[in-house]
């Protein structure tokens, strides 16, 4: 299967093309040409499936004229070699727990995926050159890339980061590994290292010097296998007994990719009946759903940093999936938009009234379902990163401490290496070409 540009649907790039470029020529991003259905008979038996199982199933439709069956599960068994728990909270809302990945967050799937389909497609070429793989991270996504990359042959991972405003825990992730991974610490804002990754894919000076790659969401490989996890969900819930037909999945959402590959389940055939995208204060999404107009701003930095996203690059997937319709964006996903004190507020009464610990971007889609799901309808909510990664916001929130798991706190350990730079483009140029001529 082809995959085309967003912005030019003759453009076209095939899976491996498509994984080792990242953007699209003309800046699109790239979509699956045919969007599969998968057989009625798959969501039968779901529920006597497991995590690994359910996922290969969805991948092998998706990806199977692209690559070998046999790798793919592989690639498939041994990204999700790690729990993935779906706990029940209360009455009619089930907690999706996407962070029980090697660093916490649900990006490690995605990253894990990424990394080794990279791998994969390039030990293919003969050319043996180096693929340097440029990430921009508000926090999550650096540590789940940096991770999930690390000591992959032939792969170099630079990770750029706003300067200040990512949690310690985050930081001393993907600065404390060393190997083929370089931070950048950009004096900035995320959405001035997302700028910095987008002009160094469109310099041809830069990209003739070296193979370079995004690992952000804009990458079909990072993005898509994101959607496993919705089908699991739907699997628990059969499992469970509940009822499957009225299920709304409420996803705390920033750059869009996570909530855009479990639409493009929904549009397989995975019976979601609808979503809430759940925003902080950076509301653009929700506010293109209430005019049909979309008008990108600077970011506006909150607790839930995650989602501090001024320009949501999978905006462009989410029309095209939907033919530009808004009436028929508006059918599939409802919004909505917290401030901090909000955000704050629901993580107390939940942790006093309901004994469950949120992290700021889970209470965010927690508080929409408490605001919008209806009687007759079975809510389930995103919990996209573990609430020690957060800890001194929580715990100044809950007025009580929080645990770090094991996991993080060796992280903590390591030393922090990091490269300044400024935010303008010229100087992180000048760098890049001096690292390709080592
Ligand atoms: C990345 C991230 C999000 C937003 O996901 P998108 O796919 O960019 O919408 C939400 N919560 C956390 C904790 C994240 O790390």
């Amino acid at each position: 299967m082809k995959y085309y540009s967003t912005n030019n649907h003759s453009i076209k790039a095939s899976l491996h093309d498509a994984i080792v470029k990242g953007l699209a020529p003309d800046k699109g991003l790239y979509m699956p040409e045919r969007i599969p259905a998968l057989p009625k008979a798959f969501f039968k038996n779901i529920a006597n499936m497991s995590l690994q199982e359910i996922s290969f199933v969805v991948a092998n439709t998706l990806f199977n004229d692209d690559i070998d069956s046999a790798v793919l599960k592989d690639i498939v068994y041994d990204t999700l070699n790690f729990p993935i728990p779906l706990v029940h909270v209360c009455d009619n809302k089930y907690s999706l727990e996407l962070f029980h990945g090697p660093t916490l967050a649900f990006k490690d799937v995605g990253a894990r995926f990424m990394a080794r389909m990279l791998g994969h497609f390039n030990s293919l070429d003969n050319t043996q050159e180096e693929v340097n793989v440029l990430v921009a991270t508000s926090g999550d996504t650096g540590s789940a890339v940096a991770n999930g990359f690390l000591g992959v042959p032939g792969v170099h991972v630079y990770v750029l980061y706003p300067h200040g405003k990512v949690s310690k825990i985050q930081e001393a992730q993907f600065t404390t590994l060393g190997r083929n991974i370089t931070a950048i610490a950009v004096n900035g804002t995320f959405d001035d290292c997302q700028a910095l990754v987008k002009s160094a894919f469109m310099d041809k000076e830069l990209n003739d010097a070296m193979k370079l790659t995004s690992a952000n969401s804009i990458n079909v490989a990072r993005f898509l296998p994101q959607m496993f996890y919705y089908f699991f969900a739907y699997a628990e819930l059969a499992k469970r007994e509940q009822p499957l037909d009225n299920i709304v999945v409420a996803v705390p959402s920033g750059n869009f990719g996570n909530i855009c590959a479990a639409l493009i389940g929904k549009a397989m055939g995975l019976p979601i009946k609808r979503f809430i995208a759940a925003n902080n204060r950076n509301d653009i999404f929700f506010k293109y759903l209430l005019t049909g107009s979309y008008e990108p701003r600077q970011s506006i930095p909150t607790i839930a940093n995650a989602m501090d996203v001024g320009n949501p690059s999978n905006f462009a997937r989410i029309l095209d999936l939907y033919g530009n319709s808004h009436d028929a964006i508006c059918r599939d996903i409802s919004g909505c938009s917290y401030t901090d004190e909000q955000i704050a507020q629901t993580i107390k009464q939940t942790y006093d009234n309901v004994g469950y610990l949120l992290d700021p971007h889970g209470a965010v889609a927690y508080r929409s379902l408490e605001e919008q799901l209806k009687d007759d309808e079975t809510g389930i909510f995103v919990e996209t990163a573990h609430p020690a990664k957060f800890k001194s916001t929580v715990e100044h929130i809950i007025g009580a401490p929080v645990e770090v798991p094991e996991r993080l706190a060796a992280f903590m350990r390591g030393e922090k290496r990091f490269v300044k730079m400024a935010s303008a483009f010229s100087q992180f140029k000048k760098f890049l070409l001096a690292e390709s001529a080592r």
